[in-house]
């Protein structure tokens, strides 16, 4: 297996590294927007500095127009840094690859497209070298692993907005990538729907020993998911802090919310979110 080298530890100074095996490693990642209309550029990002290890179950939080797309869009190499730099699997982003897969709010489902049809796009944009048999495979593989036999034949349409996104996310887990990208994934899902909807990723990515990098502004959902949490602040986006959740998994068979453990990264997460969304409410 082509395993990503070890990396160095000279990012000691940025909040998030941690042992283990590093997938992907901004370093001091600064990113922003030409604005043409005022003739002014606008930082996004400011040093960002965060290690993603395998397997890792990574949440992005923050509020509003702080960054956090932009992030994942440099990490999924849409966008590319002013300075510092991202690898992933060893190698730095020089644009979009089959080793990062997105799952975005708005599903981004093409709406002539049955459901197999939908899950059948990547393996037309990207050459993987699989035969249509082990394409037929895979996409029967993911539509069973997230629950949808029996509606390959359905389109977008028909279905209610869960379904819809867990055909997102078969057709972004069906090309196997090492990373997984979703952005609020579940933001536009009823609040019963995604609480279903989390502990259905969960359960998957559990199952794949995907690396997820996931957003949200929800610090429920951020403490539910992920392993760590990278809180992010507004004007230019920095990580604030990143805050580790140890709790056990799976976090939806207990009652995870109950547990003190629970609370405490809950009050520590309010402490560092607290003044920003109060200004965000005062219309700043
Ligand atoms: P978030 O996802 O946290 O809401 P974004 O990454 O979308 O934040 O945006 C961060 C900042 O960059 C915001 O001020 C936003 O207006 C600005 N921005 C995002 N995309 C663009 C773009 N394509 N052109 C100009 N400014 C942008
Ligand atoms: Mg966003």
């Amino acid at each position: 297996m082509n395993r990503p080298a070890p990396i160095e530890r000279n990012v000691a100074d940025s909040p998030g590294t941690q042992v283990g095996e590093p997938v992907i490693v901004a370093r001091n990642v600064t990113v922003g927007y030409k604005l043409h209309r005022e003739r002014k550029m606008l930082t996004a990002l400011r040093d960002i500095s965060l290690t993603i290890n395998k397997g890792e179950f990574v949440v992005l939080l923050g509020p509003s127009g702080c960054g956090k797309t932009t992030f994942i869009n440099a990490i999924s190499g849409i966008v590319l840094p002013w300075e510092g730099s991202i690898e992933v699997n060893g190698a730095p982003v020089t644009g979009p690859g089959p080793d990062r897969a997105m799952v975005f709010q708005d599903y981004a489902l093409m709406p002539w497209r049955t459901v197999e049809a939908n899950l059948r796009m990547p393996f037309e944009f990207q050459n993987l070298g699989l035969s249509k048999d082990e394409v037929d495979a895979r996409i029967a593989r993911y539509l069973e692993l997230v629950d949808l036999k029996g509606f390959e034949k359905s389109f977008p349409y028909e279905l209610s907005g869960g379904m819809k996104q867990r055909v997102g996310i078969a057709r972004a887990l069906a090309t196997e990538p090492t990373i997984l990208l979703a952005d609020e994934p579940f933001a536009a899902i009823d609040a019963m729907t995604r609480e279903a909807m989390q502990s259905e990723l969960e359960r998957i990515v559990m199952a794949t020993g995907q690396t997820v990098v996931f957003i949200t502004h929800s610090i429920d959902e951020a403490i539910t998911l992920g392993d760590r949490i990278a809180v992010i602040s507004r004007r230019p986006g920095r990580i604030k802090e990143v805050v580790d959740v140890n709790l056990p998994r799976p976090r939806f068979d207990g009652d995870v919310k109950s547990r003190p453990e629970y609370a405490k990264i809950r009050e520590r997460i309010w402490d560092l979110v607290k003044a920003e969304a109060l200004s965000g409410a005062h219309g700043e």
